[in-house]
């Protein structure tokens, strides 16, 4: 006879998307565990601009969510009102916006998440251990931590990231440089010319597919980055880091506001896996969430509001399989198609867009002079932001 796994659900990461699936499965009655590598609060190299869509989707789930979530960021947060683009050729756009987004970095503004986990839900939090290996047989899934604790379960929830340790187990894909960015970012103080409520974006001549930003992160902290599309850096042989250097000593934006800021710690890089490639995110009893789902914005590099939504979407097709005690291939497809349809749709049109766009460079130009109109302003914001 089969014995039960002592887990119905278990979520490999706790990230904004394993925190967001933990959100979403409480009181479903069922016995879901949260492993993360790291003991949190852990940083991750990141822009740390956190997107409107991100807040909308935990209010949604618990009106008093986003509200507590907020609260718990207030000491490290800054609210972000304008957006300032730079064209390559020079011609500056402001958008200000309406709905509240904000920027706060990932030390606090994901230890804030987990925090509602916490107070919120009866997950069991496994914290400072590695799954090393996933496996699965007919009646369950497993998972070896790097202590050679097995851990059972019936559904395995791959929201460990970009090198995910159960999509590689269970769902492999090879890498596709043309749907992957790299990016590097450094924090700064005592940068000059830099609102504490305006994110800036500089488009550049040399390098199409990305940009380089300039976000206030709050307390007079700018979190100052640049990212491009992997095929480009391999095939320009592009040392980001330096490169990122390079920018703020010479870029005549940059360069003047940047001579007397001072760097708070190493530039660091991370992967960006973009989204809208249609690959697939579920198989037999398991499930792929936020960055080990590919499913970044391929226009902005935003992902975390895509973590949150899938994590969300994950937690619902997790109810509805261990109701039905159904963890077949079929039955998990069901998830890709409401990630497809709520997300993979827009993603896949907006990689269209970031290819055309890297290879007509007159057209990014006059979408910015379209922008100085404000009614073909409001139009392109719809579009693109
Ligand atoms: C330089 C850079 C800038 C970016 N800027 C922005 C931005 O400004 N705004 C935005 O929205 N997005 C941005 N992104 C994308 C964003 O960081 C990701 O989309 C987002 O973090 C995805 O969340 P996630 O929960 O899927 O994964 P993650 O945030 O990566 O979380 C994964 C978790 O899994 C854990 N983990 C990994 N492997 C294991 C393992 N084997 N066992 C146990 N635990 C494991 C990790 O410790 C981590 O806590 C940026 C990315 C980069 C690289």
């Amino acid at each position: 006879m089969a014995t039960t796994p002592p887990y119905d659900v278990l979520i490999v990461g706790a990230g904004p998307a394993g925190a967001a699936c933990a959100l979403a499965l409480a009181g479903s009655g069922l016995r879901v565990a949260l492993v993360d590598k790291a003991r949190f609060p852990r940083d991750k190299v990141c822009g740390d601009a956190i997107p409107g869509p991100t807040l909308k989707a935990l209010a949604r789930l618990k009106p008093a969510y986003a509200q507590e979530l907020r609260n718990l960021t207030q000491a490290h947060r800054t609210d972000v009102r304008t957006s300032r683009l730079l064209s390559p050729a020079g011609v500056e756009v402001s958008v200000e916006w309406r709905a509240p987004a904000f920027n706060s970095p990932r030390l606090h503004f994901d230890e804030a998440l987990l925090t509602l986990v916490r107070r919120h839900t009866s997950t069991t939090l496994l914290e400072g251990d590695a799954v090393k290996k996933v496996w699965q047989t007919d009646e369950l899934v497993m998972a070896q931590l790097t202590d050679q604790t097995e851990l059972r379960a019936r559904l395995i929830i791959g929201c460990d990231g970009t090198h995910s340790v159960v999509g590689r187990s269970l769902l492999p894909q090879p890498l596709n440089r043309a749907r992957h960015c790299a990016a590097v970012r450094a924090y700064y103080r005592g940068v000059t010319d830099a609102p504490e409520t305006t994110s800036e974006f500089l488009f550049l001549r040399r390098y199409r597919a990305g940009y380089c930003w300039v976000f206030p992160v709050g307390g007079g902290v700018y979190n100052v980055g640049f990212g491009m599309l992997s095929a480009d850096i391999a095939r320009h042989k592009v040392d980001l880091k330096q490169e990122l250097q390079q920018l703020l000593t010479t870029h005549p934006a940059l360069a003047s506001r940047f001579r007397a800021a001072l760097p708070l710690g190493p530039v660091q890089g991370f992967g960006l896996p973009l989204g809208g490639s249609g690959r697939p995110l579920s198989g037999r009893r398991v499930l792929l969430c936020g960055d080990a789902a590919a499913l970044i914005d391929p226009l902005q590099g935003h992902g975390i509001d895509k973590a949150v939504i899938s994590g969300i979407l994950a937690a619902e097709h997790a109810r509805r399989c261990c109701e039905a005690q159904d963890f077949s291939r079929a039955s998990l497809a069901q998830y890709d198609q409401a990630v497809h349809r709520r997300l993979g749709r827009d993603l896949a049109r907006r990689y269209q867009l970031m290819r055309v766009l890297a290879r007509a460079p007159w057209l990014v130009e006059l979408a910015f002079a379209a922008g100085r109109w404000p009614r073909l302003r409001r139009w392109l914001v719809q579009a693109v932001g």
